[in-house]
């Protein structure tokens, strides 16, 4: 019988979730009982958006919109499956792609946020998609973009993984494109990334292929995103207000810019 933090963790996270909304750990904006590791990834955009989201429910640009249609089709073809589903899988060490929640505390302060792409190989994550469309150019990666990815392989550390392979990959692709072009995208970023790794270029870089463009580094914690990340709970725990975006360039094209106090 193998006895892992991780699954330990897995086990009880339903119960700490529903404990969590129940009876909230800290108090926070809006009386949330968590916060969202893509709401912490999209403050880097716009925090003062993020909480009118929160305030008045998500209203998108035209563009976005469709973004968000294409990622809903990517992701299709991955269903979550149940919690012990997703252990016995891992502990068998087949290789797999999973989709699933995840759980910590950064200094007392509950985050939770969805895995769409983890691959799992020998028992660990070994790769950790964050697909994104865009209708900019696909070899330029945003903070917010980095830091959802190192805050999703953080979860998986604290959680009790091990992450010792993990490689953290942030894979753009052109809005535009056909949705069947997008079909096998994860298992042909995996091919690729395994290549790389293999003849040892894998620590960090980027990596354009047939229809996407692959950024990717090997985990290794937080890093310097740490103090960032402390900064923008100061938001959540309403330690400060929210801030507006400073490149006024970003409110032009805002669905909340009529009502933005920014
Ligand atoms: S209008 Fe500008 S400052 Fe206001 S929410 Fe939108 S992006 Fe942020």
């Amino acid at each position: 019988m193998v006895h892992e933090k991780w699954i330990e963790t897995l086990r009880t996270q339903n119960r700490r979730l529903k404990d969590l909304k129940k009876s909230p750990k800290v108090v926070l904006v809006h009386d949330l009982p968590w916060v969202r590791i893509r709401d912490i990834s999209d403050q880097f955009y716009c925090e003062l958006k993020v909480d009118l989201e929160l305030k008045f429910g998500k209203k998108y640009a035209p563009e976005t919109k469709k973004g968000s249609e294409i990622h809903k089709k990517v992701d299709s073809s991955l269903r979550r499956v149940n919690l012990k589903r997703l252990i016995e899988d891992i502990v068998s060490g087949k290789s797999f792609f999973a989709k699933f929640t995840v759980d910590f505390e950064f200094e007392e302060v509950p985050i939770v946020g969805v895995l769409d792409q983890t691959f799992f190989r020998e028992g660990k994550p070994f790769y950790l998609l964050e697909v994104k469309s865009t209708n900019h150019k696909l070899d330029r990666i945003y903070e917010g973009e980095k830091a959802q990815a190192m805050l999703y392989g953080f979860a998986l550390e604290k959680m009790g993984f091990d992450c010792s392979k993990l490689c953290l990959a942030v894979v753009k692709v052109k809005r535009d494109l056909d949705v069947e072009k997008y079909s096998n995208l994860a298992v042909r970023v995996v091919q690729k990334m395994d290549l790389i790794r293999d003849l040892g270029k894998g620590k960090v870089g980027n990596k354009e292929l047939k229809n996407e463009f692959v950024h990717f580094w090997e985990y290794n914690g937080l890093e310097e995103l740490e103090g960032e990340i402390r900064e923008k709970l100061n938001y959540w725990t309403k330690k400060r207000s929210p801030k507006p975006a400073q490149n006024t360039n970003k409110c032009k094209r805002c669905a909340y810019k009529d009502f933005c106090r920014g």
